[in-house]
C-alpha cells in the first residue's frame, strides 16, 4: 500500500537525521490518511461552575490514534500539522464533528451547552477564517451562540490591532471568544480590554501553583480573577486536579473549573452518556 511505501521510504532516511525530525516527516505523512481513515476523534471535556459544581459548557479536545504508535498527543502533532499547512483541513473537520455533538444533542434533547473549540495560530491568522468558519456552522445548521473559539494568550498578542478586529467579526457573526493559558504570555492589559472576549481561561501552571505555593499561588489566581471581573469577563481555571485547589478556586470567586477532578476529556459517545446524566438528575430535581 501506499503507507507501506511510505514507511520504507522513511527506512531509508540519513542516519545523521534526528529522531525528532524523522518523528515529524512520519507523523505528517501519517497525519493525511488519520482524517480519511477515521483515526481522528474529538473528546469533549465538561466545565463547571464552581459555585454549584453545575456543568457550564465542554471544550473540543481533538484526538488521534494511530495504527501502529497508539495515541499521540495534540502537543505533539498539532505543532506538526501547523508547519505542513493540514490544521486548517484538521480544523475544519473538528468544527464539523462540534457541529455534529451539537445537533446530536438537539436531538436527543440533551443539555444545549456551548462548545468551545481551540483554533491553532495558522487558522487564527486566515483572512477569512470567520467567513470559513461560519460557512460550515451554518451549513450544519448551528446556531453561533451554541460555540466559542479560544485563541491562546500569545496568539493574541502578537498582533493585537489584527486580533481585535477578528474578534470582533467573530462576535458579529455571533460566536463567543475566549483567552486560553492566560498568564502564560505577556499581555498587555490596555488591549485585553479592548478584546470583547467572553472567557478568560487560567492556565494550569497558575492552578498548580495553589497547592505549591499557597500564599504567592493565591495572589496571582486572585489577580487574574479581579481583573476579568474588571474587564466584565468569565474567569475558568484549567487543569484543576484537587479539592484543595478547588476550594481555593471558591474562595477568590472563579467562575468556572475545568479539569480532571471533576471530569476528564470524554469520547463522544461518553459525553452523550455522561449529559444524560446531567439532564437526569436535573429532571429529578423538578420532581416534586
Ligand atoms: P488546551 O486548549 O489548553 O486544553 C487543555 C489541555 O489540558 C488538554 O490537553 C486537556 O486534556 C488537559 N487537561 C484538562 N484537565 C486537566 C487536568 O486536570 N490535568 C492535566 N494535567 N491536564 C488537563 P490535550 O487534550 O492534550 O490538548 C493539549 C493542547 O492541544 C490544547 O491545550 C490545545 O492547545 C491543543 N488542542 C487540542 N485540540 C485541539 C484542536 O482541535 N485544535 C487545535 N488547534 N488545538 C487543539
Ligand atoms: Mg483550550
Ligand atoms: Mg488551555
Ligand atoms: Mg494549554
Amino acid at each position: 500500500s501506499a503507507k507501506q511505501s511510505g514507511r520504507n521510504t522513511f527506512r531509508h532516511f540519513e542516519p545523521s537525521m534526528n529522531t525528532s525530525a524523522l518523528k515529524t516527516l512520519i507523523l505528517q505523512h501519517d497525519l493525511q490518511r488519520a482524517l480519511e481513515e477515521g483515526q481522528l476523534s474529538v473528546s469533549f471535556q465538561p466545565k463547571f461552575r464552581i459555585a454549584d459544581r453545575s456543568l457550564s459548557g465542554a471544550e473540543a479536545l481533538l484526538r488521534w490514534h494511530h495504527p501502529d504508535l497508539g495515541d499521540i498527543p495534540p502537543l505533539e502533532f498539532i505543532p506538526v500539522a501547523e508547519r505542513s499547512g493540514q490544521i486548517i483541513q484538521i480544523g475544519d473537520w473538528v468544527i464539523k464533528e462540534v457541529c455534529r455533538m451539537i445537533s446530536d444533542l438537539d436531538a436527543s434533547g440533551l443539555p444545549a451547552i456551548q462548545i468551545a473549540i481551540n483554533l491553532s495560530p495558522i487558522q487564527f491568522n486566515l483572512r477569512d477564517l470567520v467567513e470559513r468558519i461560519d460557512d460550515i456552522v451554518r451549513s450544519a445548521g448551528i446556531a453561533p451562540e451554541r460555540m466559542m473559539f479560544e485563541i491562546t494568550e500569545s496568539v493574541a498578542m502578537q498582533n493585537m490591532d489584527k486580533t481585535s478586529a477578528t474578534i470582533q467579526k467573530f462576535r458579529a457573526f455571533g460566536y463567543d471568544m475566549a483567552i486560553d493559558d492566560f498568564g502564560t504570555g505577556y499581555s498587555s492589559l490596555a488591549y485585553l480590554q479592548q478584546f470583547s472576549i467572553k472567557q478568560i481561561k487560567v492556565d494550569r501552571i497558575f492552578v498548580q501553583g495553589l497547592d505549591v505555593h499557597e500564599r504567592e499561588g493565591l495572589a496571582l489566581v486572585s489577580t487574574i480573577v479581579n481583573l476579568a471581573r474588571a474587564l466584565d469577563m468569565d474567569v475558568v481555571a484549567e487543569g484543576v486536579e484537587t479539592e484543595t485547589q478547588m476550594e481555593r478556586l471558591a474562595s477568590l470567586d472563579c467562575d468556572q473549573m475545568q479539569g480532571f477532578l471533576l471530569s476528564k476529556p470524554l469520547p463522544a459517545a461518553a459525553f452523550q452518556q455522561f449529559l444524560s446524566g446531567v439532564a437526569g438528575l436535573s429532571h429529578h430535581e423538578l420532581q416534586p
